[in-house]
């Protein structure tokens, strides 16, 4: 036979009315419990300091009531926060508050700023970063996607070899549908970049030749209704060699930038510029960084001293 839980008989108010100091007491004993039962488990953990802290506040009793539920609904928030954070499957944690604008004079540090507002996310539109490797496109991806899990938004990140990988084997396996579907469902997909693995992002991955296809069609599902963070290493005019096929680049690109805030990031790349600092490397002498891979100029390891 199921074993029932027991519970503590809820005090009616008309009880309370004529309760007898014993009856309090009888209630005390059973504020724990009462505290599990509405789930109101920091009120329950932090119950006497922060019954001591009112009291040394000499707060009345609403003031005291206020004061509880504060801290029940700030610890329900990080809990919710922390949860959301591990399931948008953030690689690491980068910030805006992190993010060196000065570092990358081509950044437009208010319209970054105003992207965090993420009305953007709340309108179902797309957010296309390009820019060499090292610029820090996955740095403002995890930072923007912060900023859309601290505002409520479901947020997933993937690695376009990860989620082209999957729409492919669902294809072969019979099981698209539900890989589409899961892939539809948060409200900012994020295309991630593992650190330091430029071939992660799209644009240096060898695809496979219905990639592309697969591709458009979750891109079409979650037209005006759930938005895409995409970064690349190439420019968009270079999309068609990137999924091989010019008719089907066009389609993903109508759909991708038709309402899009596209973010160009030139200059060089972080990662570099700190072991140049660190005297890693040196400038080539007449140093433009706009040549080789993605505008960024091969390293010339510094002359030992
Ligand atoms: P990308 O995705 O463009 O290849 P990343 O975002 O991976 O570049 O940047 C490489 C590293 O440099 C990361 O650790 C990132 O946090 C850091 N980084 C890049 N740009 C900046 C910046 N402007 N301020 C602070 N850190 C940066
Ligand atoms: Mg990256």
């Amino acid at each position: 036979m199921a074993r029932t839980r027991q519970q503590t008989p809820a005090p009616s108010p008309v009880g309370l009315a004529a309760a007898e100091p014993a009856d309090i007491q009888r209630l005390v004993e059973e504020l724990d419990s009462m505290l599990s039962r509405l789930r109101l488990g920091a009120i329950r953990e932090q119950l006497d300091g922060l019954l001591e802290e009112a009291a040394r506040r000499q707060l009345n009793l609403r003031e005291a009531l206020a004061w509880l539920c504060a801290a029940e609904v700030t610890s329900k928030e990080q809990r919710r926060l922390s949860m959301a954070m591990t399931i948008a499957r953030f690689p690491f944690v980068r910030t805006l508050e992190g993010f060196e604008f000065e570092a990358q004079p081509s950044i437009d540090p208010g319209k970054i700023r105003d992207l965090a507002t993420c009305r953007w996310v709340a309108n179902g539109d797309n957010m296309v970063l390009l820019g060499p490797p090292g610029v820090g496109k996955t740095h403002l991806e995890v930072a923007l996607g912060r900023e859309a899990v601290a505002r409520g938004y479901t947020v997933q990140f993937t690695t376009a070899m990860e989620l082209l990988g999957s729409l492919v084997k669902g294809q072969q396996q019979g099981s698209l549908e539900a890989r589409l579907a899961q892939y539809s469902k948060p409200k900012l997909l994020i295309n991630r970049c593992a650190e330091g693995c430029a071939y992660d992002e799209l644009g240096y991955l060898p695809l496979e030749p219905q990639a592309g296809h697969l591709f458009f069609q979750l891109i079409s599902r979650r037209y005006e209704q759930g938005s895409v963070l995409i970064s690349s290493n190439r420019p968009v005019e270079e999309w068609d060699e990137v999924f091989g096929d010019q008719v089907v680049a066009a389609a993903i690109l109508d759909r991708l930038m038709h309402h899009s805030h596209v973010v160009t990031i030139r200059g060089d790349s972080y990662r570099l510029r700190e072991k140049r600092r660190a005297g890693l490397f040196r400038t080539p002498a007449g140093g433009s960084s706009s040549a080789g891979i993605g505008g960024l100029p091969p390293p010339t390891p510094a002359k030992e001293a």
